[in-house]
Order: C-alpha cells, then sequence, then structure tokens
C-alpha cells in the first residue's frame, strides 16, 4: 500500500488535451508540460486548487491548439458553441456554461456563474452577456487557431463515413485537476464539442456529475471522450461514489470505463485524482494526450496511458 502522503507533499496537478483517434502534435505536448508547470508554480505560491485549474485551463484555451477557447470546433452551422464547468472539493461549489459564443475563456466565465450568481449553469447568450458584463475577453471572430476543425459536411452524408471521420478526429478537448496544499481538490474542463454536432447540441463537459466532480472527501475527475456516453452514466459521479466507496483511483476508474464500453459503447478518457495524492489518468481510446506532476523531477507528459 503507497503510504499516506504528508500535506505538503501531496500537491498535484493532472492536465489533458483530449482523447481520441488521433496522437498529439509536438506542440500540443509542449503546451501540455507547459500548463503543468503554470500550474505547480501557483500551488508553490499557495494558489488554491480552483485557481490552479482556472487558470491551467485558460492557457489551454488561448494556445488554439487544442478545442476549446480559441481553438474550439465548429457546430454544423459553421459557429463556435463553447462548454465549459468547474468545481471544488471543500464546499461542492460548482458553475458552468454552455453553448457559449465569443467568448475567449469560457472556464472563468463558468467560475463568474459559480462565485457571481446564485446558479450553477448558464447556457448560450446569456452566458455570454454574463461573462462580458463581468469584463471576460471577446473572442474575435477573425482570431486563427493553429487547427482546423471545419466539418466536411457535403462529404459525410451517410453513416460509415461520419464513423470513420470521427475515427480518424481527436476529441481535443481540455481538462484539469489539482490538489493544493489544504487538501481541496478542483476539477474542470472546457471543450468546443465533437465533431459533426447539431446545433444547440451540449455535451457531458458542462454537466457536474457527467463531466467533471469533485469531492474533499473522495476525489476529483475531468472527463474527454463522446459525451453522450459519458452522460448516459454520470462517469465523473460515478467514480467519485467509487472512490467514496472504498476504491484507490485506478480501479474504480477502469472499472468505469469498461462499464461505459459495455453499456453504451462509449469511448472516452479521463483524469482522477484522490485527496491522499494518488491519481489515475486512463483511456478507451487510441490515445489521449496528458501529463501530471507534483512539482519534483520533470512535468510528465505522454499521449497513451495503460
Ligand atoms: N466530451 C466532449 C463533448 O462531448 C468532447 C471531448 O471531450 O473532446 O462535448
Amino acid at each position: 500500500m503507497p503510504k499516506q502522503l504528508s500535506l505538503s507533499n501531496r500537491r498535484r496537478v493532472l492536465v489533458h488535451g483530449g482523447a481520441g483517434g488521433r496522437r498529439a502534435t509536438a506542440a500540443q505536448r509542449k503546451c501540455i508540460a507547459e500548463t503543468l508547470a503554470l500550474g505547480i508554480e501557483l500551488l508553490q505560491n499557495d494558489q488554491s486548487a480552483l485557481d490552479a485549474v482556472e487558470t491551467m485551463i485558460r492557457h489551454l484555451e488561448e494556445s488554439g491548439h487544442f478545442n476549446a477557447g480559441v481553438g474550439s470546433r465548429q457546430q454544423l452551422d459553421g459557429r463556435q458553441r463553447m462548454d465549459a464547468a468547474l468545481m471544488e472539493g471543500a464546499f461542492l461549489r460548482a458553475g458552468a456554461v454552455a453553448g457559449l459564443e465569443d467568448i475567449c475563456h469560457p472556464i472563468s466565465a463558468a467560475r463568474i456563474v459559480m462565485e457571481k450568481t446564485d446558479h450553477v449553469l448558464v447556457i448560450s447568450s446569456h452566458a455570454s452577456k454574463l461573462a462580458l458584463h463581468f469584463g471576460l475577453e471577446r473572442l474575435e471572430k477573425s482570431t486563427k487557431s493553429p487547427i482546423q476543425h471545419r466539418a466536411p459536411v457535403f462529404r459525410t452524408r451517410n453513416a460509415k463515413t461520419l464513423a470513420l471521420y470521427r475515427k480518424m478526429a481527436a476529441y481535443e478537448t481540455v481538462g484539469a485537476v489539482a490538489l493544493d496544499e489544504c487538501g481541496t481538490l478542483a476539477t474542470g474542463a472546457s471543450t468546443g464539442g465533437v465533431s459533426m454536432m447539431l446545433p444547440g447540441r451540449v455535451g457531458d463537459s458542462p454537466l457536474v456529475g457527467a463531466g467533471v466532480y469533485a469531492d474533499n472527501e473522495a476525489g476529483a475527475v475531468s472527463m474527454t471522450g463522446l459525451g453522450e456516453g459519458i452522460i448516459r452514466l454520470a462517469m465523473a459521479k460515478h467514480i467519485v461514489c467509487a472512490m467514496k466507496n472504498g476504491q484507490k483511483p485506478l480501479p474504480a476508474t477502469r472499472h468505469a470505463l469498461k462499464l461505459l464500453v459495455n453499456r453504451v459503447q462509449g469511448e472516452a478518457g479521463c483524469l482522477v485524482l484522490a485527496p491522499d495524492g494518488q491519481f489515475a489518468i486512463r483511456h478507451v481510446t487510441p490515445w489521449m494526450i496528458a501529463g501530471h506532476w507534483n512539482g519534483r523531477g520533470k512535468p510528465f507528459v505522454a499521449d497513451q496511458f495503460r
């Protein structure tokens, strides 16, 4: 049994840039490593796990290397609509936005919902208005992302082609979890959604219990993958419940992913962090770009976790 880590030893951050059928680029790997360094630096300067998660996800959103913020893919009508959520495990506070347009940092919009309103989830133009009211930066239409997500609408009319297109695509959503020195866990996710989605489709990422969950008494989870299956199994809460019942992150994660595949033919990956610093990164897709760091040695980044 691994030893219980002392308080100051258990600071840790985990970050992912999505799971899917494509290997990560060198630029994405570099960005994940930078993000881990950013998160650990904040925790070492006594900032909270929530601050670390928000800042790390902001960095990924503005990089344009992922399907979030500036790099968000388009829905079938050609518009970017983004989803994001943030949750902390001490008081189970959460905030989320869905169908957000024209805002650079959806994760900060989620934090505004959590801290400045009595609500948990605000949608579409109302979420954008709220974000602008609190001074968030507008996403300029001309902002160029180094990744091109435009769906080839007219070439994907039949199911086989669509399935192939999905298989070849990487989801490239971003997520992070963190544990600070006070023992507080936090989680977040931010996404432009999945390829070939109908306008108005919302995935798991902004749904507390599906895409994200954090509870200091059990663990923190951030999911990525095809949102529909993740929602149907309330994956994040499912994993946290298993940990509350005494399971370690790895068996809890393996079991939940197996269930996802067997019950709903889902595909996903996740970051899972326990209050004692133990963690798991696992996926049932061919690839998942992710990393972890506790501030000692070098950040660890890989695109497969088996
Ligand atoms: N889970 C996200 C969604 O379904 C996509 C992803 O994780 O890449 O919207």
